[in-house]
């Protein structure tokens, strides 16, 4: 177990040409399960790849506790890494590829024989890939694979596990349970865990700390309860929570929030010197969460915004409506039971409270 502490570090590619991170920086405790979360060529996958010593280091520096493991060798490290791309060896069945971390060289003198079949059998019976043991990889289904992958990197006890979206091949069911699975593993042995994924719901549900990646930048680190509430500028708040956070263009017109040049939100004289000591005039962008936003009827005096229903989307118990305004599109998520039909004339509602305040010019969050 180890604290991992990622200082100021960049990389490029192609001799400069693509900068797949830049100055990044973060730390995960020892023990802790951080998510690096971010769109596709983000930058995830070079970051663990940094850490995991595969790839070196441009600028800055990779801390193991407190000894700089930068310039060390991936074998010396004591990490274990599992890639979205398996890597499995394509001649050796997967009782074999699960043992082989165990029977590396540099790790002798550790378990018997007997010993390393048992911890085989135990991760194998964890991912439910028991059966598939004497098969190679190449008789085995993508996401089969992706468990043989993820129990290679699970059958060591090391310093960190360093996961590169390790399930994102696997069917809706199965991810939802190898999500609370590797949480379980990670909590009962207590290994620092480093785990990317490009799903926010993945990293709000298994992270202690997440940090959000962006071309190369890490945007915000917090935990995830700090992230959903206080996204720092307007991409987190887009990237995290699902439907993403509506975002309505602002201005300030006398003691009135006037929302896509449409509705008119009267705001308190302090919040009033809030926005225009932080704007000095310019647009804001106020951010509600679906969750937020409720629907009266068109006519109700509470109805900020009027607007048709272009699409019902039925989550269960839970329903996703789009509402139409002029130009605008705002989200609803509601309970199903109280979800409007398409093509009915709604009106919606939300309060001030519910509102996250961003600066229109610099997409920074005021508060
Ligand atoms: P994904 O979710 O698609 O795997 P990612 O967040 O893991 O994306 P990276 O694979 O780290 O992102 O890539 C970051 C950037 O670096 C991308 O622009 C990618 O195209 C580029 N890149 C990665 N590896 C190489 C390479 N070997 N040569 C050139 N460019 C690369």
């Amino acid at each position: 177990m180890a604290k991992i502490s990622v200082q100021h570090v960049s990389k490029t590619y192609k001799g400069g040409e693509v900068q797949a991170l830049k100055d990044v920086s973060f730390e995960c405790e020892d023990g802790k399960f951080f998510c690096l979360l971010g769109p596709a060529g983000a930058g995830k996958t070079t970051t663990i790849k940094l850490i995991a010593g595969i790839e070196a280091i441009d600028k800055g520096q990779i801390f193991m506790d407190e000894q700089d493991i930068t310039d060390l060798l991936p074998k010396d490290r004591d990490v274990a890494v599992a890639f979205e791309t398996y890597a499995l060896y394509p001649q050796r069945t997967v009782r074999e590829n699960l043992a082989f971390p165990l029977r590396a060289p540099m790790r002798k003198g550790g378990m018997s024989e007997q010993q390393i079949q048992q911890r085989v059998v135990e991760i194998a019976k964890l991912l439910g890939i028991e059966e598939l043991l004497e098969r190679l990889p190449r008789q085995l289904s993508g996401g089969q694979r992706q468990r043989v992958a993820l129990g290679r990197a699970l059958v060591r006890k090391p310093k960190a596990y360093l996961l590169d979206e390790p399930i994102a091949h696997l069917d809706a069911k199965l991810r939802h349970r190898m999500r609370g699975e590797l949480r379980r593993i990670q909590l009962e042995l207590g290994i620092t865990t480093i785990y990317t994924t490009p799903d926010q719901l993945e990293a709000l549900s298994l992270a202690d700390y997440m940090a959000v990646l962006n071309n190369g930048v890490i945007e915000q680190v917090g935990t995830p309860a700090e992230i959903y509430n206080h996204p720092i500028n307007l991409f987190v708040a887009r990237f995290v929570g699902d439907p993403p956070m509506n975002t309505l263009q602002a201005k300030l017109d006398g003691s009135d929030l006037v929302l896509f040049g449409l509705a008119k939100l009267p705001v308190s004289a302090e919040l009033k010197t809030r926005l225009a000591n932080a704007l000095a005039g310019d647009g804001v962008v106020v951010g509600v969460r679906p969750k937020d936003l409720d629907i009266v009827t068109p006519d109700s005096s509470e109805a900020l915004f009027k607007g048709e229903v272009k699409n019902v989307q039925v989550l269960g118990e839970t329903s996703i409506i789009t509402v139409v305004i002029n130009a605008h599109e705002l989200r609803a998520k509601l309970n199903t039971q109280m979800a409007p039909g398409r093509g009915e004339r709604v009106g919606l509602k939300f309060t001030l409270d519910d509102c996250h305040f961003f600066d229109a010019h610099t997409e920074q969050r005021l508060f």
